[in-house]
C-alpha cells in the first residue's frame, strides 16, 4: 500500500489552503505529462539569447578581486545592493527619457527583490486584507491572480480592450462598487502596461495619465494604490515608446513600479526591483526580511557590473531582435494557417512574448475542452487557456482564448506548433 501523504485539512494554515489550487502548477503539470508536445504555451525565455558571455565576463570581474568577492559572497541588506540601486535610477531615467534628478526618487525607494514577482507578492501582502478587493484587467497575468486568491483578495475584473484597462469601466466600477458600500475594501488596482501577459496589448498613453487621475478620485477614506507591472517594457519591437503608468504620478505616492532583468537578461538570475512610495518602503522591507532579509547579493552585484560595464544595452538590443523575427514568425503563421478559419483572430503584439488569439464562442479551449485535448494528445501542441487568465468563478469567464508564446520555440518551432494548431483548431470548427 502507498503511504498516504496528504495532512488533513485542519493542519494546514487556511492562508495556505487558499493558495492550493495554483493555475500555474496545473500548466506545470500539463507540461510534464506533454512533453511530447511543441510548446507554445511555456513563458521561457529564448534560450540561444541568453547573456553566457555578458555573465561570464561580470563574474569573473567581480571575484578576480579578492576583497570584493568576499564581499559579494557575504550576506546583503534586505532592501539590496547601494550600488545597484543607484545604478537603477540612471537605468529608469533613461527609459523614461529624463534626468536622474527629474525622477524625482532617492535610492531608498527602490527595493530589490527575487524577481518581480516576489515584489507584486509582499505589495499583495502588504497591502490587502483578506475580503479587499484588487482591480484588474481582464484578461491579466494568472499568476498573480493566484497571488491575490492567496492573501484572500478579490479580484474585480474591469473591461479591457485591445488598448489595455478601460478608463472609463475602471470609474464605473469603482462608482458601483462605493454604491455597493465597498469602496472601504478597494485598496489596489493592478496593472501590466506594456505588451501585457497574456494579450500582448499595452496601455494606450492617454489611458495611463487618467488611471492615474481616477486612483487619486476615489482615494477617499484611504489612498487607492496602483501596482503598476512592467516585466515586458523592454522588449519592444515597434510601436511607440510610452511613457510608465508611474511617470505621470508626479506625487510619487500611488504607483509601485515593479520592473525585472528576467525578460531582458536572465530569470536564472531572479533579479527584480520595485521603486515605492516613501510610506511603503518599511512595510515592504519588514514583510521581505520575514521571507529571506535580503534577495541574493551575488546577483544583484552581477546585474551591477553587466549595467556598469556596457554589457546590457547591446545586450537587450540582440534579444529584441531575436524576439522580433519570432513574433512576427508567429504572427506570419497565423496569416499562413488561420485567415481563412471563420471566427478565429488575434491581436498584434508590439512586444513581450505573447499572441493572444480567440476561437468563435461557441468552442472551449479549456483544459478539459475537445479542443485542448485534440492540439495535446492528436496534434502534439500546448497552449496556455485563455480562461486561467480571468478572475471569478471559472464558468463565468470567456472560454474561447489561448495565450501563444512565441518565447521559447524557434521560428520554424513556431511554425509547426501554429500549423499543428490550426489542424486542432479545425477539427473542432
Ligand atoms: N509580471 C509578469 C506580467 C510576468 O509575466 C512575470 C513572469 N512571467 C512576472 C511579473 C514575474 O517575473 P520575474 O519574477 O521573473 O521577474
Amino acid at each position: 500500500m502507498t503511504p498516504d501523504h496528504t495532512l488533513p485539512e485542519n493542519l494546514i494554515s487556511r492562508r495556505a489552503r487558499r493558495a492550493g489550487d495554483q493555475a500555474v502548477g496545473f500548466l506545470m503539470q500539463q507540461a510534464v505529462e506533454n512533453r511530447d508536445c511543441l510548446s507554445l504555451a511555456a513563458g521561457l525565455v529564448d534560450e540561444d539569447s541568453l547573456p553566457v558571455e555578458e555573465t561570464r565576463s561580470a563574474l569573473s570581474a567581480l571575484l578576480s578581486d579578492e576583497e570584493r568577492a568576499r564581499q559579494v559572497l557575504q550576506y546583503g541588506t534586505t532592501a539590496g545592493a547601494d550600488g545597484l540601486r543607484n545604478s537603477l535610477i540612471g537605468h529608469l531615467a533613461r527609459l523614461e527619457g529624463c534626468s536622474r534628478d527629474e525622477l524625482g526618487i532617492e535610492t531608498d525607494q527602490i527595493i530589490m527583490t527575487t524577481g518581480s514577482q516576489q515584489l507584486i507578492a509582499c505589495v499583495a501582502d502588504v497591502l490587502l486584507d483578506p475580503g479587499d478587493i484588487c482591480l484588474v484587467a481582464a484578461p491579466t497575468y494568472f499568476v498573480f491572480l493566484s497571488v491575490l486568491d492567496g492573501v484572500g483578495a478579490r479580484s474585480v475584473a474591469v473591461k479591457t480592450d485591445n488598448h489595455g484597462m478601460c478608463p472609463d469601466a475602471l470609474h464605473a466600477e469603482l462608482h458601483r462598487l462605493d454604491d455597493a458600500g465597498e469602496s472601504g475594501r478597494v485598496k489596489l488596482i493592478y496593472v501590466v502596461s506594456y505588451y501585457e501577459n497574456p494579450s500582448g496589448v499595452s496601455l494606450a498613453a492617454d489611458r495611463r495619465a487618467r488611471i492615474v487621475e481616477i486612483a487619486r478620485h476615489w482615494s477617499r477614506s484611504h489612498r487607492i494604490h496602483i501596482l503598476e507591472d512592467v516585466a515586458y517594457r523592454e522588449l519592444r519591437y515597434d510601436g511607440p515608446d510610452l511613457p510608465s503608468v508611474w511617470s505621470f504620478d508626479t506625487s510619487r505616492e500611488s504607483v509601485i513600479l515593479a520592473q525585472t532583468f528576467s525578460k531582458s537578461f536572465s530569470p536564472g538570475v531572479r533579479v527584480g526591483f520595485g521603486v515605492v512610495p516613501r510610506a511603503l518602503i518599511a512595510p515592504i522591507c519588514n514583510r521581505k526580511s520575514n521571507e529571506d532579509f535580503g534577495s541574493a547579493n551575488l546577483n544583484q552585484h552581477l546585474i551591477d557590473t553587466v549595467l556598469n560595464k556596457g554589457l546590457y544595452e547591446p545586450h537587450v538590443a540582440s534579444v529584441r531582435a531575436s524576439y522580433r523575427s519570432k513574433r512576427d514568425a508567429m504572427l506570419d503563421a497565423a496569416d499562413r494557417y488561420f485567415s481563412d478559419a471563420d471566427g478565429v483572430g488575434w491581436i498584434r503584439p508590439d512586444g513581450g512574448l505573447y499572441v493572444w488569439m480567440h476561437v468563435p464562442e461557441s468552442i472551449s479551449t479549456g483544459f478539459d475542452s475537445e479542443l485542448f485535448h485534440r492540439a495535446t494528445r492528436v496534434e502534439k501542441v500546448m497552449y496556455v487557456p485563455g480562461e486561467l487568465c480571468y478572475p471569478g468563478p471559472i464558468d463565468k469567464r470567456p472560454r474561447n482564448f489561448m495565450r501563444l508564446s512565441f518565447g521559447v520555440q524557434s521560428p520554424d518551432g513556431i511554425d509547426a506548433g501554429m500549423q499543428r494548431l490550426a489542424a486542432a483548431v479545425r477539427s473542432v470548427l
